[in-house]
């Protein structure tokens, strides 16, 4: 685990954004730009895809990622790979030290499956970006482009075994995640609502998005 702090002053940010739990963040970030994402009040999952600001068919992809890497966990020096294996960010700072991108994002059918029908009415990550994108249809991101994603402060550690575990986080109150654009790019958040797993320790809360420069 690789902790680096920020020097930049949320002062002298261009844009800050407060994401309430269960709802999203849709915004261009533009190349040389840098932004953090702050888990207000700690435990909570940010659930994050990226795209070419450009053409959306080229997005985050987690497999170049990890391949490139040779690490399953995101932190401080990642950078973020596309589908094309072109740098779309670089992870600059981390106060967390835990990032996931293997547990993929809620929906509502994967909480039907998952835990029991009666949850199946239960808002999700998924919801949030498909509100996201049929409300914001200049960013012109369809249903297809809706992939794999980042768990931002979620911790979903592999066993020797190689199973995947949902655990309790090991975020707090403040931590951040700070990335610098290496292309313009698109940011679709959503502010996880998920109520039935401790992803983000069944109390989800709201995050702040700060852009730099
Ligand atoms: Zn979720």
């Amino acid at each position: 685990m690789h902790l680096i702090e920020s020097a930049l002053k949320p002062e002298a940010a261009v844009a800050r954004h407060c994401v309430d739990a269960g709802d999203y963040f849709l915004g261009e970030i533009k190349q040389g730009q840098i932004f953090r994402i702050v888990d207000l009040k700690g435990n909570q999952a940010a659930d994050v895809l990226f795209y070419n600001a450009h053409d959306p068919s080229e997005r985050y992809s987690a497999m170049d990622t990890i391949r490139a890497q040779a690490n399953l966990y995101l932190g401080a020096g990642t950078r973020l790979l596309s589908n094309l294996n072109r740098p779309l960010l670089e992870i600059i700072a981390d106060t967390c030290g835990r990032h996931d991108t293997l547990g993929g994002a809620c929906a509502t059918e994967s909480n039907t499956v998952r835990y029991s029908l009666e949850k199946r009415c239960m808002h999700a990550c998924r919801d949030s970006w498909m509100l996201a994108i049929a409300e914001h249809p200049e960013f012109n991101i369809r249903k297809r482009d809706i992939t794999h994603n980042i768990n931002f402060f979620m911790n979903v550690p592999v066993t020797h075994e190689g199973g995947l575990t949902f655990e309790d986080g090991i975020s707090a109150p403040g931590k951040y995640v700070e990335l610098k654009a290496c292309m313009d790019i698109i940011m679709l958040i959503s502010n996880c609502p998920q109520l039935n797993n401790p992803c983000n320790g069944y109390n989800p809360t709201p995050i702040e998005v700060i852009i730099w420069g």
